[in-house]
């Protein structure tokens, strides 16, 4: 894929959805260097959880609206751009792919050579606004939408439509994937984030994008044994390790100092609050 100068309209990577998988998807593609936009309405359904108790490394549970709020924190830190709005459509800017035979290619036309999708995005006040990407990440639970018009499988289950996708996460358009419940995983935040790990990766490893694991390993781990440090890894020295130790335990301790300010949220059907906040 293409690297391009900063262009708040343009990506690598556009990703429908910052919740739990959206937002880790877009962390690991833009960990290794993907230019990614999160486009997002803020209503991820964990905000309606009362207190996050299974997720890995939070013994004694963690208020899901700061989880959130760290997984904002760590995306935008590791350079993906968000912004507010809900994804309406998504169209092929290649004339020349034919959706019915799964969206593929003919001719010259390389998806992964410049802006293979146009979506659009409509934003609280109305305004319509438009991303061109190379690849799209579907992490919108639960909202498949604007996949219609590029014929994306999907099943309808009662009022859910999933969106069907190989175990890697690529749907059966070439560079549209999905991520998330959205893909009929389990609904746990913890399954959610792993499946939008897994999805950020693949996309990684189809673009061009020279790519081996990301890691952060002492220094020497492979230098040392006279290997190269492997695109995507990075090797640290103690340092720079205690300098980013000391950080995070900082950053933690002013994240959890008080509670989070936010109301709770619960179903919208059962409150006058289109959100569902509740009065505290
Ligand atoms: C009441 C409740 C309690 C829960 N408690 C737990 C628990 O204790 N433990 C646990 O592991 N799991 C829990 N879950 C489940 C967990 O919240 C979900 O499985 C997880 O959030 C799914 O992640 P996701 O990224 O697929 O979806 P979400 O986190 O919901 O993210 C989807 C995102 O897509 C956005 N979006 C939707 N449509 C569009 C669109 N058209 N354009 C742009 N953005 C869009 C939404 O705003 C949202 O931010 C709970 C769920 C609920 C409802």
């Amino acid at each position: 894929m293409s690297t391009r100068e900063t262009d708040s309209e343009t990506a690598d990577v556009l990703v429908g959805g910052g919740g739990v998988a959206g937002l880790t998807a877009a962390t690991f593609t833009a960990r290794a260097g993907l230019d990614t936009t999160v486009v997002d309405t803020d209503e991820s359904i964990l905000a309606r959880n009362a207190h996050l108790e299974n997720v890995p490394g939070f013994p004694g549970g963690v208020d899901a609206r700061r989880f959130l709020d760290l997984l904002v924190e760590q995306a935008e830190e590791n350079g993906v751009r968000r912004r507010t709005g809900r994804v309406t459509d998504v169209e092929r800017t290649d004339e020349d792919a034919d959706p019915s035979d799964g969206g593929e290619s003919h001719g010259d036309a390389d998806p992964s050579d410049g802006d293979a999708f146009e979506v659009s995005a409509v934003s609280d006040g109305g305004e319509t606004r438009t991303y061109r990407a190379d690849a799209v990440v579907a992490a919108s639970w639960s909202d498949a939408s604007y996949l219609d018009g590029l014929g994306v499988e999907t099943r309808d289950a009662g009022s859910k439509t999933y969106v069907i996708v190989d175990d890697l996460g690529r749907t059966d358009v070439e560079g549209v994937y999905a991520a998330g419940r959205l893909t009929e995983k389990y609904h746990q935040a913890v399954v959610a984030a792993g499946h939008g790990a897994e999805v950020g990766l693949t996309v990684v490893h189809d673009s061009e994008t020279p790519y081996y694991h990301d890691w952060v390993t002492p220094e020497g781990y492979f230098t040392d044994r006279g290997r190269e440090v492997p695109p995507g890894c990075e090797e640290i020295d103690a340092a720079e390790r205690e300098r980013r130790d000391a950080e995070s335990r900082d950053r933690m301790r002013e994240a959890f100092e008080g509670p989070h300010p936010e109301p709770q949220r619960t179903h919208p059907s059962l409150v006058d609050d289109e959100l569902g906040r509740l009065d505290e």
